[in-house]
């Protein structure tokens, strides 16, 4: 009989009902203790265990669970503490770690960032001068815990030395091999320990590995695990990578660890190809991700089976552990709260809870022989099917447009030279003009007028009547600003994802569906699951009512199809790049709707383009281009005197800036201040030869920003751009601010606009 096992390699952090989130946010508002903090976290940390256990998985992962961030754990653990933390000697232990996550008074927070290609964030490591030393040995504390509170052997996570420094950053990282070394030591402790305890496993995570990464990095990964596997040679080390394939497979299996994880999901293709070329170390233990971790989709059981029966002609089944492709934090806890949605839908679904019944199903499959488990896989095949037929799937206008497409980028009517004269000559702009990103802020009225409006408190036309009041006072008070072009302040929207996917066809909504997005923040994707539609008009109402109070031109207000794509969860059943041509054509529709009814200003917002960059450069070709392709798409077919703007924020965008002058808007406006101008120096030996603003001022502050800094700004701006295609804007929306401070900021700004017009027009007269 075959004895494959299953692991987990990571549970979502923040329970059912958000009581992890509820908790924290509680002890941050001064309402519950550091004990009964830590003793809530204690109970909900347990409960997952215990969910795991009942699951019947092997493997259960500890150390996964954390207060914050798993990095900002791992940088503590190793006393990696900025100096600026370390005034206050009265501070806790526990608030320097949730200062350097959030901030305080005196310091300001250490960087977040995207934890790879997901929409979870990380803290990133900061290295000061101080060399790291071990402050605590959290697996173990961790494996200790399940051991006596529920007499559980479990396997410890953690981050592995060669992930953990190339995603750190600060002087002491900028070597990477002497930041190897200083770290290393610390690892070996580690592990020297969880050996002495008689931990069996240890998962050390290392995702970098599918990233490209230099060739001449392997000597230094086989140095790494050398030391380790030397430091702790009792102890098994489970080699875990997760996002995409590794690369460098043939160099990766043969380091000395006892197993190696492999995510057969997101990196199928090059990890089988490895697998078939170049076989499996005999005497090594396979971890196969076959249930996807960061989908949401039920398995096709069957198809699975077929994998693993691929899989087992190079690795036997007693060393192949069956297991999610990476961490369940990725997806909600469990399709059990779902109440509301349709069951076509809600039967094709698996969350955290459900992915591990998949995954202990498909072991038993293969324990006691498929047939005797015929029923239960049916039933997953038979629900993925039955969404695969629903007429969801299949709206046969959609799908007859996407088969017409062109695979050349679609073009305006003239290029951006011969545009630019035309709406020069319409829309008669000053010199630099002023506008803002779209919404103005949401306050508390503004969110209880919509609470109310959903529980039927109020009725629709009461709703719209507020709405159409907040429009109407913002824009009085942009006139007042003398800001040149207006915007509607998007007060009837919660989220800029969902608010499309509510009016489009082909979107579905959880009651229940939050995965963690940073610290305490959770986001609740909305689901494609369908043929995307536009079914009528969506933002046109408001906008021509902003329209009609004002003689300047007012901006429409739509959500690209990237950020629609990558923001949401996505059916698995037709291409990605195929569903974001459909959100495309339904986007387009709605473009054509409000130039008809007279907007002619029209920003399509693509924050989320660059999130979904693959891991591999290979791949960003292929991905940019069609990004390129949809935004075009949704775009192009207006008149050459309606103008097309767009905006982007808080990413990298100098390595992308071709792509983003390829999407032939006519404005882009970019945030710019958070990257500290590093993109303003790009343009000193790039040109963009298109609109473009670049944010003034940093939104995220409440800090009102002066007029000398905005004027400094443009100083530095305008060396390098076109003064004639310059555009003056915020960095982002304005809707996480206070009414005062955005007024008093945008005065400001429009005032240093003023003072640039004047400088410029007194050289023009020398
Ligand atoms: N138009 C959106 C707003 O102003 C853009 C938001 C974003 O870029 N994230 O809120
Ligand atoms: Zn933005």
């Amino acid at each position: 009989m075959s004895n494959i096992q299953s692991a987990n390699l990571g549970y979502p952090r923040i329970g059912g009902n958000r009581e992890w989130k509820k908790a924290l946010e509680g002890h941050w508002a001064g309402k519950i203790s550091e004990e009964e903090l830590l003793a809530e976290m204690k109970q909900i940390r347990l409960s997952h265990l215990r969910t795991q256990k009942e699951k019947g998985i092997d493997w259960i992962p500890v150390n996964d669970f954390t207060l914050y961030d798993h990095m900002l754990d791992t940088a503590y653990m190793f006393g990696l503490i900025p100096d600026r933390f370390k005034t206050d000697e009265g501070a806790s232990p526990l608030s320097v770690y949730f200062a350097m996550a959030r901030g305080n008074r005196n310091a300001s927070a250490c960087e977040m960032t995207k934890w790879f290609n997901t929409n979870y964030h990380y803290i990133v490591p900061e290295w000061g001068e101080a060399d790291p030393v071990l402050t605590a040995n959290r697996p173990l504390e961790a494996y200790r815990e399940a051991k006596s509170e529920l007499d559980m052997e479990t396997r410890p996570v953690l981050v592995g030395p060669y992930t953990f420094v190339k995603l750190s950053k600060g002087d002491g990282s900028s070597d990477l091999e002497q930041a190897v070394n200083k770290v290393l030591p610390l690892y070996e402790q580690v592990l020297h320990e969880l050996q002495a305890e008689g931990v069996q496993w240890l998962q050390i995570d290392e995702p970098v590995l599918v990233t490209t990464i230099p060739a001449e990095d392997i000597d230094l990964i086989e140095q790494i695990y050398a030391r380790l596997s030397a430091a702790a040679p009792q102890l098994k080390i489970m080699l875990q990578t997760y996002f995409d394939s590794v690369e460098f497979y043939e160099k990766i299996i043969s380091l000395p660890v006892h197993g190696i994880g492999l995510d057969f999901v997101h990196g199928l293709e090059g990890n089988l190809a490895g697998l078939k070329k170049y076989g499996f170390p005999e005497h090594k233990v396979l971890g196969a991700g076959v249930i996807n971790g960061r989908g949401i989709w039920r398995a096709d059981l069957q198809h699975e089976l077929g994998l693993l029966e691929e899989i087992s002609k190079y690795v036997s089944e007693s060393r192949i552990i069956i297991q999610p492709s990476c961490s369940l934090l990725h997806v909600p806890v469990t399709v059990k709260a779902e109440t509301a949605l349709e069951p076509v839908l809600q039967n094709a679904l698996a969350f955290a809870e459900e992915k591990l019944s998949e995954v202990k199903l498909l072991q038993r499959a293969v324990i006691e022989g498929k047939d005797r488990l015929n029923k239960e896989t049916e039933a997953a095949v038979s629900a993925v099917t039955l969404l695969n037929e629903s007429p969801h799937r299949s709206k046969k206008d959609v799908q007859a447009r996407i088969a017409q497409l062109d695979l050349e980028p679609s073009q305006r009517i003239s290029p951006f030279s011969v545009r630019r004269k035309m709406q020069r000559e319409k829309w008669h702009l000053p010199f630099l003009p002023t506008t803002t990103i779209g919404s103005f802020p949401q306050t508390p009225e503004v969110r209880k007028a919509r609470q109310l409006w959903r529980k039927g408190e109020w009725t629709s036309e009461r709703y719209q009547q507020f709405i159409q009041d907040e429009i109407e006072k913002w824009v009085t008070i942009q006139e007042e600003l003398g800001l040149d072009v207006l915007v509607h302040g998007e007060f009837e929207r919660t989220d800029m994802v969902e608010f499309f996917g509510e009016k489009l066809g082909g979107f579905g909504f959880t009651s229940n569906g939050w995965v963690q997005s940073y610290g305490s923040r959770c986001v609740k994707p909305p689901i494609i699951f369908g043929d995307v539609q536009f079914l009528k008009p969506m933002t046109v109402r408001e906008t021509q009512y902003a329209q009609s109070l004002t003689s300047k031109p007012v901006k429409g207000m739509l959500t690209g199809p990237l950020t629609i794509l990558n923001w949401s969860f996505v059916r698995e059943d037709i291409p990605r790049e195929t569903v974001a041509f459909q959100i495309a054509f339904a986007l387009r529709e709605e473009v054509e709707a409000l130039e008809a009814c007279g907007i002619e200003m029209i920003q399509v917002d693509e924050p989320a383009l660059r999130e979904g960059l693959p891991l591999k450069k290979d791949d960003h070709e292929h991905y940019l281009h069609q990004a390129v392709l949809a935004f075009r798409l949704a775009t192009s077919t207006v008149r050459d005197t309606t103008q097309i703007h767009t905006h982007m924020c808080y990413c990298e965008f100098h390595d992308i800036i071709d792509s983003i002058r390829a999407l032939d808007a006519d404005v882009v406006s970019i945030e710019t201040s958070r990257s500290h101008g590093e993109l303003v120096s790009h343009f000193e030996d790039h040109t963009y030869d298109l609109g473009i603003g670049l944010g003034m001022y940093d939104i995220h502050s409440p800090r009102v920003p002066s007029v000398e800094e905005m004027v400094s700004m443009l100083d530095r701006a305008l060396a390098v751009l076109d003064p004639e295609l310059f555009w003056i804007n915020p960095d982002c929306g304005l809707k996480t601010r206070g009414a005062d401070e955005t007024v008093k900021s945008l005065r400001n700004m429009v005032e240093a606009a003023k003072i640039y017009r004047q400088k410029y027009s007194a050289a023009l007269k020398n």
